[in-house]
């Protein structure tokens, strides 16, 4: 465990900056020999080709600058989602796309809708922004119910599947609130899309207030090389690029385009990676199941998972003496829930044993 940072002189940051509460992302342990189901990385390597096509990219080219309008990566983008290039915005992760699309396509002096159960970097960004965050309650199955995001807005967003609930969003509901909500953008972000749910980029030539985020960290197992995109009207992706350009005209760098393009070439892998995971996913939700965890149905490379009687504050520290790390939010709706991110079979039935030791067998 880290000790705490000792409280910084901030008299000379800027007032918005003071009150902010920064993200803290997940434990990223030093060292090796940890079980680590805290952060949604892929449990396999990144494809084979994506790795030499990185390898060939460090030489002496490295003195000049990439590409800044990533065009080759963004038209392989483009190609696959049957859209034009100009509908492609790519960024240093999927973070630093949100990031731009909340400063580019939400301040509206508006409140942002967000669900009340998700990722907790959306509040962050309204906080950095100076913009209003609303927060809009998940129903008693954890649902993100759509007819509550009909408020006045200036913006919604929404991830699909949500996370860290892992559950997902039918095209028919995303499709109606957009006929419903056609004054202001609706962010759909799909870091998970690819583990079964249907993704919104079909609604994009329709609504012209639809983003689509997605990512490589994920499915395509690159979390470490920082590469994500949104895809939208030309005129959102417009907004992004503006904001980018007066930012860091190069946001990806030569090693990350030749590798986030064969990776995303490489479909193969893509389609083996996200079968393995679909099926690891099945066998740990019945084995924790078994062992007496009420799971929520995921549509995520994750479970969020509850003991109804094993707190999940202290299973996870228990965890962790082992360890094997897993995520505790200690927000109330889900405090007593462990988010566990699918691992490979041998880290999932590591899991399960740790487990099986830690808890009662009903009497
Ligand atoms: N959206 C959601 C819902 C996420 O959980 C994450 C990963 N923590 C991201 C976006 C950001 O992913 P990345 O920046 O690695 O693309």
């Amino acid at each position: 465990m880290s000790t705490p940072a000792p409280d910084p002189d901030t008299r000379f940051w800027s007032p918005a900056l003071r009150g902010l509460s920064a993200y803290t992302p997940g434990e990223q342990p030093q060292g090796t020999g940890w079980i680590k189901l805290n952060t949604n990385e892929c449990p396999y390597p990144p494809s084979p080709l994506a790795l030499r096509r990185m390898a060939e990219a460090v030489d002496e080219r490295l003195r000049l600058y990439p590409d800044p309008s990533a065009l080759a990566l963004r038209q392989t983008i483009a190609a696959q989602h049957g859209l034009r290039v100009e509908q492609v915005f790519v960024g240093n992760g999927s973070d630093e796309v949100l990031a731009h699309a909340f400063m580019g396509l939400l301040r509206h002096g508006r409140p942002v809708l967000v669900p009340d159960v998700s990722y907790s970097f959306y509040p962050v960004y309204c906080a950095l922004y100076g913009v209003a965050c609303q927060p809009v309650p998940l129903d008693a199955d954890f649902r993100v119910r759509v007819a509550d995001y009909l408020q006045p807005n200036g913006g919604i967003v929404l991830p699909n599947p949500n996370a860290p609930t892992g559950i997902a969003l039918p095209l028919d509901e995303i499709r109606w609130l957009l006929q419903h909500n056609p004054d202001s953008v609706l962010v759909v972000d799909e870091a998970y899309v690819d583990f079964g749910a249907q993704s919104a980029v079909s609604l994009i030539d329709e609504f012209p207030q639809l983003l689509v985020v997605q990512t490589l960290s994920k499915s395509r197992a690159l979390a470490g090389l920082r590469v994500g995109f949104a895809l939208g009207h030309a005129d959102l992706i417009r907004a992004l690029s503006t904001v980018k350009d007066s930012f860091n005209s190069y946001p990806l760098d030569r090693v990350a385009l030749a590798g986030a393009q064969a990776a995303l070439e490489d479909q193969a892998h893509f389609a083996s990676l996200t079968r393995r995971i679909v099926d690891s996913r099945e066998w740990l939700a019945r084995e924790l199941q078994a062992l007496g965890f009420h799971c929520l149905p995921s549509s995520a490379n994750f479970l969020l998972a509850r003991h109804p009687r094993h707190g999940a504050a202290r299973l996870q520290q228990d965890l962790r003496e082992r360890r094997i790390l897993v995520r505790h939010f200690s927000q109330p709706r889900i405090a007593e829930h462990l988010r566990i991110t699918i691992g490979s079979p041998a880290e999932c039935e590591a899991l399960v044993a740790a487990l099986r030791e830690l808890i009662d067998p009903v009497r």
